[in-house]
């Protein structure tokens, strides 16, 4: 398929007049062709209408036609082959096969999406009988569903440009609860938009839908979003990025005339907690595996493991030895962009200056412009809790480690977190005293706690939390991975005493949708 730098607006492509913008092959620090036209207010208000006629009838479909919808967006996506995985290697600078891994797994949502549609549980369908007779005062026939909010605008990310991205887990998940999708595409990778974008599109027409279903916009700078998100048509904001980017999009979406939810995705340090029957058994495998963590994918992980919390004891000078000696043999690698980059080399640079904070290891360099070296820190719960900027999370191949004199040292350092996406810990039964402390602290702060893994690599499942309280985002009740995702753009609705003809499908009393119900009170299939 070729791509030709158009936004789509709806059926429709559309060549942006805002001027032009181009993709960046951070590998070769060169501009790629073709040039794409960039969008406007117009452009963002034609989207935007033609989403909300799309609505209605949209999520009025069947449930059957939905789920068949995001299997062709699956499939259509498939179909694009090596073009999608080449364009989104060049734009990324992301190895091939990682690209692979991430179509398979943007197919494998959109499928597990496809099957939520059609099971209907999501719905929550309701029905609480009348009690006519019921004293001092009758009760009435009381029915609940959930339905969609409305059109959802979507910001791609640039660490992953297929499964967080056009057809990420954002735009699988509004899909699935029966909402249109304008998305932004991200400037990292304006080419992979474009080539998923018109998969979508394909979809959108072979499954006989109202094309305001899916529209992509394109733009130079923060404006088209701005316009996006201040749109009234617009009901909820996905979003994966920084903690500016998000902030400024929850504003913008709190000052409007009809204030609307954000659910930005946005920086978390993943805390490590090393126990010390896990570093007498395993620390130089357990050092090993973190250091493979931290510089999976160049650290641009929103799960990255981006500090380490070890107890002072007989093991943890080697443990930190591994660790170091395994990074020191870790070479720099491209980054996505230029400017995450820049913000790597100042973050690590500023963190390299702090107060009491030793590097104890560093990668091989290179002369690559949009390189990054992974680097390894270290220093004292005292010093790491007197300085604030320490737990600011540094996006890419680096880490901290905080060596805590006790546990009552390691339980001030957790209180002292903000939110995180999640919390790992390494242990064997006899850490298991220590762990059982700190657990509900963690629970207050992180959205999925784990044992004895890495925290990078995120299953798509119906268990999956990727969540967490601020600043992780800027919704702790939700998650933007998983089943549970599609909560974010549901709302329920009850019908009181509603007459058979008006109801929907869902709280018919025959069960035509053979949907599990709550009924009075109980779960039943009937
Ligand atoms: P970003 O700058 O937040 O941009 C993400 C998206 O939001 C882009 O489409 C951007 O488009 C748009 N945007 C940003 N600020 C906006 C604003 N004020 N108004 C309207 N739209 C806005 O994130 P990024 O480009 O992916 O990376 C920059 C930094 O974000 C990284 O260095 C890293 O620190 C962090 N990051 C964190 C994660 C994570 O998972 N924790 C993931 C990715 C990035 P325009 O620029 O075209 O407006």
């Amino acid at each position: 398929m070729q791509i030709t730098g158009d936004m789509l607006l709806g059926a429709s492509a559309v060549r942006g007049t805002q001027g032009t913008l181009r993709a960046f092959d951070p590998a070769r620090n060169a501009e790629i062709e073709p040039a794409f036209g960039a969008g406007g207010a117009a452009d963002v208000e034609r989207a935007c209408e033609l989403a909300a006629q799309a609505f209605d009838p949209y999520r009025l479909a069947s449930l059957e036609t939905r789920a068949r919808f995001l299997e062709a967006i699956a499939e259509n996506i498939l179909a694009l082959g090596d073009t999608l995985i080449e364009r989104a290697h060049v734009e990324s600078a992301l190895p091939k096969a990682r690209l692979e891994g991430e179509r398979g797994r943007t197919v494998g949502q959109l499928k597990l999406f496809a099957s939520l549609v059609r099971e209907g549980r999501w719905l929550t369908a309701t029905l609480d009988s009348a009690l006519p007779e019921r004293k001092p005062l009758p009760r009435s026939d009381l029915r609940l569903q959930k339905i969609p909010v409305g059109p959802v605008a979507v910001f791609g990310a640039s660490n992953f440009p297929l499964a967080f991205s056009v057809a990420g887990g954002d735009t699988a998940s509004a899909l699935a609860a029966g909402c249109p999708v304008v998305v932004k595409a991200h400037p990292a990778h304006l080419g992979t938009s474009e080539l998923v974008g018109r998969a979508i599109q394909k979809a959108v027409a072979e499954s006989g839908l109202p094309e305001g279903v899916f529209s992509l916009v394109i733009g130079a700078g923060n404006e088209i979003g701005e316009a996006l998100v201040k749109h009234p048509a617009i009901k909820s904001v996905g979003f994966t990025g920084s903690r500016r980017g998000g902030l400024a999009l929850v504003e913008i979406a709190s000052k409007r005339r009809e204030p609307i939810p954000v659910f930005a995705e946005m920086s978390s340090v993943n805390p490590f907690f090393v126990f010390p029957g896990a570093l007498a058994k395993r620390g130089e495998a357990l050092a090993n595996g973190f250091v493979d963590s931290v510089t999976l994918g160049v650290g641009q992980f929103c799960t990255n493991p981006g500090l380490v919390l070890v107890l002072e004891g007989p093991h943890t000078r080697g443990f930190i030895d591994a660790a170091a000696k395994a990074l020191a043999g870790k070479g720099a690698q491209t980054m996505l962009t230029a400017g995450i980059a820049t913000a790597y080399r100042d973050g690590v640079a500023q963190r390299a200056s702090s107060n009491g904070v030793q590097s104890v290891a560093q990668g091989a360099s290179t002369e690559a412009t949009c390189a990054a070296l992974p680097v390894l820190f270290e220093t004292t719960a005292a010093q790491f809790l007197a300085s604030a900027q320490l737990e600011d999370e540094i996006f890419g191949p680096t880490s901290l480690i905080v060596t805590c004199a006790d546990i009552g040292e390691m339980l001030k350092v957790a209180e002292h977190l903000e939110g995180q996406l999640t919390a790992t810990l390494q242990l064997e039964a006899d850490d298991y005293a220590l762990a059982r402390q700190l657990l509900p602290t963690l629970e207050r702060k992180v959205g999925r706690i784990l044992a004895n893994g890495f925290p990078t690599g995120v299953e798509v499942s119906y268990a999956m939390v990727h969540g967490g309280p601020f600043p992780a985002t800027s919704d702790g009740r939700a998650t933007s991975v998983g089943a549970t995702a599609i909560e974010r753009f549901l709302r329920p609705v009850c019908y009181q005493d509603l007459p058979a003809e008006l109801l929907p499908e869902a709280l018919h009393d025959g069960n035509p949708l053979h949907l599990w119900r709550l009924r009075d009170g109980k779960l039943v299939q009937e």
